[in-house]
């Protein structure tokens, strides 16, 4: 989120400064791990469709920049009983937005991707635009964009506290303070670390992601096998082809509910968390289950309601807030930049927000 709005911030002409407390790439956040899935029948709430149509352009804007693929499409898969809120959401975008898609059942998914293995009764919306973003190599090009624009980066430097003022904002770090007329935060799990009024509205969680060899590779390759997300008795689930390295990589949305400090959390994989995930596995997708090729622990940060917040701060105009995107936010990343952008140098987003404003949480806040 932080390097897009530098990008749409430096495009815009302002003199922006990005700070970052780890390296430019790192593994204590949210956006690590190779990929990230995109989809339009976004099954969470129909609101998101228009922001995901402009997060598409956006990424493939991107890609032509930066002159690499940064966005792979595989189309996506959305299932689970058919009351269930994965099938029915994803059903309720696509009717509302006149998305392409199309119904079968868990027997004609694996007619058509052998590397499913559902029951016949789950019902799956299949949507021919889903598919999944490279997030590291995402970052770095909105990063290099931004560079390139005149924006100025330094990572290794500890946002410690921020004030504001009369129209003015400083930000003190481990290195020195700045003055600015704007601050956007985008800091991920440690969102209520730097804005305590989001304590208990930005809640981290620690995630699990495993990455399986499968025992028929050709079953798991992007072109054979689209994004899901699923819906069993189990819990929810997602997962991709394999990518960058050869593993069926999928996790389990809210893992084992554990809350945590994202400066304490275990980023170890443990030995449950990976028997959590093979079981999933080896019932819906056995041949992914084979051998172990890589672990790895992430945070999401979660609202109550799993919606994001895009806000400005609720006592100083001069501060927006880009937070809690409760684990499915990183499709977003180019459009949020985007709006971060046009508030900070319009007053106002042009598409509308209004879903993800604080207010909502009433007084709780
Ligand atoms: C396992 C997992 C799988 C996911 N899968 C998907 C998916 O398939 N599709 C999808 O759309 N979304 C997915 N998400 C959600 C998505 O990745 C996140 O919503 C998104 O990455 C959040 O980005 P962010 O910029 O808010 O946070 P981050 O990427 O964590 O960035 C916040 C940055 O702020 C920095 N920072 C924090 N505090 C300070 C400070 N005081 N000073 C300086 N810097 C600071 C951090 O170091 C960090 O680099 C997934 C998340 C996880 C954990």
């Amino acid at each position: 989120m932080g390097s897009a709005t530098l990008f749409h911030l430096a495009r815009r002409g302002l003199r922006v400064l990005g700070l970052e407390r780890f390296d430019l790439v790192h593994e204590y956040g949210s956006s690590h791990g190779l990929t990230r899935i995109i989809r339009l029948a976004y099954w969470e709430h129909p609101t998101y469709v228009a922001l995901l149509r402009r997060a598409y352009e956006l990424w493939r804007e991107l890609e032509g920049l930066a002159g690499e693929q940064l966005l792979h499409i595989t189309g996506s898969v959305d299932a689970g009983p058919e009351g269930g809120a994965i099938f029915q959401g994803a059903l309720k975008s696509s009717e509302l937005h006149g998305l392409a898609h199309e119904v079968m059942d868990g027997d004609e998914l694996h007619r058509r991707y052998p590397g499913y293995r559902l029951p016949k009764q789950i019902q799956c919306l299949y949507q021919p635009e889903g598919g999944f973003l490279l997030p590291e190599r995402c970052d770095v090009a909105h990063v290099e964009q931004a560079l390139a624009l005149g924006a100025e980066v330094r990572c290794r430097e500890e946002v410690l506290d921020w004030e504001a003022n009369g129209g003015r904002v400083r930000v003190r770090t481990s290195r020195g303070s700045y003055e600015a007329g704007r601050l956007v935060i985008c800091a991920g799990p440690w969102a209520s670390k730097l804005i305590p009024a989001l304590a208990g509205l930005a809640v981290p969680e620690r995630q699990v992601l495993a990455w399986l060899q499968p025992t028929r590779p050709d079953r798991f390759r992007p072109a054979a096998f689209p994004v899901f997300n699923l819906e069993v008795e189990e819990g929810r689930f997602y997962g991709f082809p394999s990518c960058l390295i050869p593993g069926f990589k999928f996790g389990k949305y809210h893992h084992r509910g554990e809350r945590v400090d994202p400066d304490t959390v275990n980023r170890n994989p443990e030995p449950e968390d990976e028997e959590l995930l093979r079981a999933f596995a080896r019932r819906y997708f056995p041949e992914g289950e084979g051998p172990t090729l890589m672990l790895k622990a992430c945070i999401f940060t979660n609202t109550p309601d799993r919606h994001f917040i895009l806000d400005r701060h609720p006592d100083h105009a001069e501060v927006l807030i880009a937070a809690a995107c409760s684990g499915h936010g990183y499709k977003f990343c180019s459009v949020v930049g985007e709006v971060m952008a046009n508030l900070v140098k319009e007053g106002r987003s042009r598409l509308d927000i209004g879903f993800f404003r604080l207010a909502r949480f009433g007084e709780r806040l």
